[in-house]
């Protein structure tokens, strides 16, 4: 059974610094698609600045043609803050024994013990973190923690088991945020080369992130 990828944001918007980390994460470990997971109520941010339907949008067309990858909506059909913990346990009863590859940024890893119930978040899936520039491997705390005891860098200990291993895997390095897009498109800079550019034209003709 080959793994799936799962890849959860907030989108706002989506840009070349989600796309090429999760494609080179699909072809690198196999994974047979990825699901991009857009949050309806961040946990641990402020609200998004487009609406459910813009973000929602962007990344359908952002997605457009790419084989074996997916927006999966529930939590956008969710009420409440959006805990990845009940994405991936609604994943996991429909997924059965398939191994889950959770994708998140060493950023977002980082921070992974302000995650609600992150002790079950290694029970239900596999973490599987993207360098990210600006952001170092953790060494202490809870994420250095896990990294002691459940990392590895061979992606075959993927398949071994549904869940429980943590996986660091470099990427390709793009210094691109959602934030610094926001703030380009507020000043009506040029966002070109930061995210496709069916995105990038659909920013402009809804005139988001204005400020
Ligand atoms: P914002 O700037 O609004 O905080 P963001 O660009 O970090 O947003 P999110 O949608 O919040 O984007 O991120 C979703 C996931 O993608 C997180 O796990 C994050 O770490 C990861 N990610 C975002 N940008 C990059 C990048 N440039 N390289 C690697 N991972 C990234």
């Amino acid at each position: 059974m080959s793994p799936i990828g799962i890849f959860g944001g907030t989108f706002d918007p989506v840009h070349y610094g989600h796309l090429r980390p999760a494609l080179e994460m699909q072809q690198d470990l196999n994974l047979s698609e990825v699901r991009f997971i857009p949050c309806r109520i961040p946990p641990h941010k402020t609200k998004p600045k487009a609406s459910v339907e813009h973000r929602l949008a962007m990344l359908q067309l952002a997605l457009e043609g790419l084989e074996g990858m997916c927006v999966d909506q529930r939590e956008l059909q969710r009420e409440g803050i959006s805990y990845m913990v009940d994405t991936l346990t609604s994943l996991r009863q429909e997924l059965g024994e398939r191994p889950i590859c959770l994708i998140l940024g060493m950023d977002a890893f980082a921070g992974i013990h302000r995650w609600h119930r992150w002790r079950d978040l290694l029970r239900l899936a596999h973490l599987v973190v993207a360098s990210r520039p600006g952001s170092e491997v953790p060494l202490r705390g809870v994420p250095g923690d896990l990294l002691q005891h459940f990392s590895t860098r061979q992606p075959r200990r993927l398949l071994e088991k549904p869940s429980g291993v943590v996986l660091l895997h470099p990427v390709t390095q793009l210094d691109i945020s959602a934030t610094q897009t926001r703030k380009l498109a507020a000043k009506s800079g040029d966002l070109r080369f930061l995210m496709p550019e069916k995105v990038r034209n659909y920013i402009e003709q809804h005139r988001l992130y204005l400020s």
